[in-house]
């Protein structure tokens, strides 16, 4: 796929080309077109102009209901072509591909649907009669309407996936969207242009910009004058560097950041069931899922056997994929050597792999697993994003739930105990957005997703990116 921008309806590439690289060998896949200024400004001007027409005009639900349906469509129906989109940009396994990140992306626009249709009375009016202070009876009710232009900036992890669970709230809500995905992964956000394009939307209620952030198209669009919010996914670092550009115009975020994600394994927890969970939430996409755990806490009388299995288990693993980049690569790496530096014993991992094959000229790192690191050493307090853990042991529920806390993100926690109170006594005092109890990464896409702290602003999913991406404006009519 041919990475280009998408601007009021019209396949472009102006603007000097980088080159996009495979993250499995380090060979160039083609280039991509940087967004200059100019282009951002066209992109944000079509957007605008797709707003005067009928998309978000209210009682426009059934028709958009039905647009993103066609878009889901349209996504199943190239689905092999976004499997390869996805797999080449990031080099990750096929069969995550094909069982989430595609039927995902097709999954949040038939969602988003649903809840457009199933629930106009939440959308449109919340009718409220009666006294009213000062001014005796009347009927309140409230309207929602759309913010305008979107911008949605989104990482690289899972580009198709993330991109698409604001894409189509915001569409749904009847806002127009300039997606900025991530330089690394532009190609699956073509494809989706191409989609929208057939699915009969509008010109210019979605609009794709590629390029870089910091200084580039990603700046220039969330500083944008013409944007009314930004729905942004990336490091917390990002984040606040949006949030610095957005401030000139006080424009809306809504943030799904970083994270240092806790795992707490109690003595009495179904032992397999809590490796087994672990080696996923560790390792899955070699790391690189904002919900992945690095920092796992096991009571005593079991942390022996459960570093071992762990440990084990991730020295047989194979076909993880690699990082997304040479720079992401190195950073790990560089991370690898600090916990070393910092006094940790590496039980497994800690290198490059050797393939002997074209793989080796890719950006590997092993699947690692450290012990013995003060919980001051920075291995143990910033998000590395790679396949890597650092595992301590505790002893009483209350030090757990301290060690837990301790962290300045707030994104996700597993839970793993087979005691049924201190599974509820535990989940709502650890300091996370999502903590999962004897599973991870388990989504209803109706429920809050997102982060406190350092790992975010404001929730997606169901009623949540709804209420984020419309306006309540109230009616006050006195009787
Ligand atoms: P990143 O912050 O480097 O980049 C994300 C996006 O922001 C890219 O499109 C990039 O071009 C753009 N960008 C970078 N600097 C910018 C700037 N100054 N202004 C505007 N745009 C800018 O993140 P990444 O490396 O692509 O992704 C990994 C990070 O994302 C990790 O920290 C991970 O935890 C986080 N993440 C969080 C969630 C979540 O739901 N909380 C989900 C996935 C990833």
């Amino acid at each position: 796929m041919k990475a280009e921008h998408y601007v009021g309806g019209v396949l472009r590439s102006d603007g000097p080309a980088f080159p996009l690289v495979s993250p499995v060998d380090g060979t160039e896949l083609g280039t991509v077109p940087e967004a200059t200024r100019e282009v951002v400004d066209d992109a944000v001007t079509a957007a605008r102009a797709a707003l005067t027409g009928t998309w978000g005009a209210p009682g426009g639900e059934p028709e958009r209901a039905a647009a993103l349906r066609r878009v889901a469509d349209g996504i199943d129906a190239r689905f092999a072509e976004f499997v390869d989109a996805e797999v080449a940009d990031t080099g990750r396994p096929r069969e995550f591909a094909e069982t989430v990140d595609v039927p995902r992306a097709a999954g949040n626009f038939r969602a988003y649907a649903d809840l457009l249709y199933g629930r106009p009375e939440r959308s449109y009016t919340t009718p409220v009669p009666g006294w009213s202070v000062g001014t005796g009876q009347a009927l309140n009710y409230t309207v929602r309407r759309p913010l305008g232009v979107v911008a949605v900036v989104s990482p690289w992890n899972l580009p198709l996936l993330l991109s698409t669970w604001k894409i189509a709230p915001a569409l749904a809500c009847g806002n127009a969207v300039v997606h900025k995905p991530s330089e690394e992964t532009p190609s699956t956000a073509t494809l989706l242009a191409h989609v929208i394009a057939d699915a009969g939307l509008p010109d210019g209620v979605f609009n794709v910009v590629h390029g870089h952030g910091a200084g580039a198209a990603g700046e220039f669009l969330t500083g944008h004058q013409g944007v009314d919010a930004i729905a942004f996914t990336g490091e917390s670092a990002t984040g606040a560097a949006i949030m610095r550009n957005a401030a000139d115009h006080v424009t809306p975020v809504s943030f799904e950041l970083g994270g240092k994600n806790p795992a707490l394994v109690f003595a009495d927890a179904d032992l397999d069931a809590a490796v087994d969970g672990t080696v996923r939430s560790c390792f899955t996409h070699s790391g690189q899922i904002c919900l992945c755990t690095e920092r796992v806490y096991v009571e005593r009388p079991v942390f022996e056997e459960f570093v071992a299995r762990l440990a084990g288990r991730a020295r047989a693993l194979d076909g993880y994929g690699p990082m997304i980049s040479a720079e992401h690569r190195d950073k790990v790496l560089s991370y690898y050597a600090l916990a070393r530096e910092e006094g940790a014993t590496v039980v497994a991992g800690g290198g490059v792999p050797e393939f002997g094959d074209a793989r080796d000229g890719g950006f590997h790192v092993e699947p690692t697993v450290l012990t013995g690191l003060p919980e001051t050493a920075r291995a143990v307090r910033e998000e590395i994003f790679g396949p890597v853990c650092h595992v301590a042991p505790f002893d009483t529920e209350d030090e757990a739930l301290r060690l837990a806390n301790d962290s300045p993100y707030g994104l996700a926690a597993t839970v793993w105990t087979q005691n049924l109170s201190r599974a509820h006594r535990v989940a709502p005092r650890v300091e996370t957005g999502i903590v999962w109890v004897n599973c991870w990464n388990l989504r209803d896409l109706r429920t809050p997703f997102g982060g406190v702290k350092a790992s975010g602003i404001g929730r997606e999913g169901g009623e949540y990116s709804l209420d984020f991406f419309s306006e309540p404006v109230n009616v006050c009519v006195q009787i």
